[in-house]
């Protein structure tokens, strides 16, 4: 039996630039909180509370006057409520994610009606929504044209897949053109989601069975298991390496490791070392 990693996987650029500021803001400053996970990952979490890092989901939570902005961002709404609270800011707010509330903030100003292709309960979506104003829809599937103004602007919620983005741009194409006076298309999908979902596809080509290790509450990792079993290859998502069903290994010859931006190396290295052992024992 041969295991293979993906050439592109775990923590990516935004994920390591979010810990690295709120470990560094601990250490300098004491204690601090995040407003929701820093990232979809509990093994992180878990961690980061070692550290003096802990969760609030409401801001009414908040002990102590530092609170930090997780890789996802939130919209100017919460920004205000946290500053009218005089509270010390640390945004980790990840510069693609800035990006993507950037284009909705102008493209809202322009007077388009800005849509979102993600997942509307999404923290990021939720906060790129609220960037853009009242003027604003997400949706995964295309949407009612009808019931849209005829000046449109559409971008992407920054770890959907290329090939979905681009179906669903089609589909508002082909059914309606005509109804848009002005169409306007920002590609807000970050780098880093990108190359992980092409390493995923290559090696899930050339395996027959294959792990996507990450969060279970990730909506990423969720995806990436969802691109890997479109492609035909028996997927299974695990959050670690006890997940690991060695009946589900029998009758595969070559296994393939993926992991998203928020699955920290460690883990990574006991989902290979866990499957290493299985393979020497048979
Ligand atoms: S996945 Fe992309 S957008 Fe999200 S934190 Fe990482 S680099 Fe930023």
């Amino acid at each position: 039996m041969e295991i293979e990693k993906a050439s592109e996987m775990g923590f990516c650029f935004g994920v390591r630039r979010a810990i690295d500021m709120v470990e560094r803001a601990a250490r300098e400053k004491g204690p601090l909180q995040t407003l929701g996970a820093l990232v979809h990952n509990p093994q992180v979490v878990d961690r980061l509370a070692t550290c003096g890092v802990n969760v609030v989901t409401n801001l009414d939570d908040i002990q102590g006057h530092i609170i930090a902005i997780a890789s996802h961002g939130v919209g100017p709404g919460i920004m205000e409520q946290v500053q009218g609270r005089s509270l010390e800011v640390i945004d980790a707010t990840c510069p693609f994610v800035r990006k993507a509330q950037v284009a909705a903030r102008k493209m809202s100003e322009a007077g388009l009606w800005v849509l979102v292709y993600g997942d509307a309960a999404h923290p990021e979506v939720r906060g790129v929504l609220e960037h853009a104003g009242e003027n604003a829809s997400a949706s995964l599937e295309v949407p009612d044209l009808d019931s849209l103004p005829s000046r449109l602007g559409i971008l992407c919620q920054t770890t959907q897949n290329p090939k979905y983005f681009t179906e669903f741009l089609a589909g508002i194409i082909s059914q309606g053109l005509s109804r848009f006076s002005e169409l306007r298309i920002c590609n807000t999908i970050c780098d880093a989601t990108s190359r992980h979902q092409a390493a995923a596809l290559e090696l899930a080509g050339r395996v027959d069975l294959m792990f996507v290790v990450g969060g279970k509450d990730s909506a990423n990792t969720k995806r990436l298991a969802r691109i890997c079993t479109d492609s035909g290859v028996t997927t299974f998502h695990i959050e670690d390496a006890t997940e690991i069903e060695p009946a589900s290994l029998q009758g595969h010859s070559r296994i393939g490791i993926t992991a998203v931006a928020s699955t920290p190396d460690e883990v990574i290295d006991t989902v290979v070392a866990v499957l290493n052992e299985h393979v020497s024992r048979n």
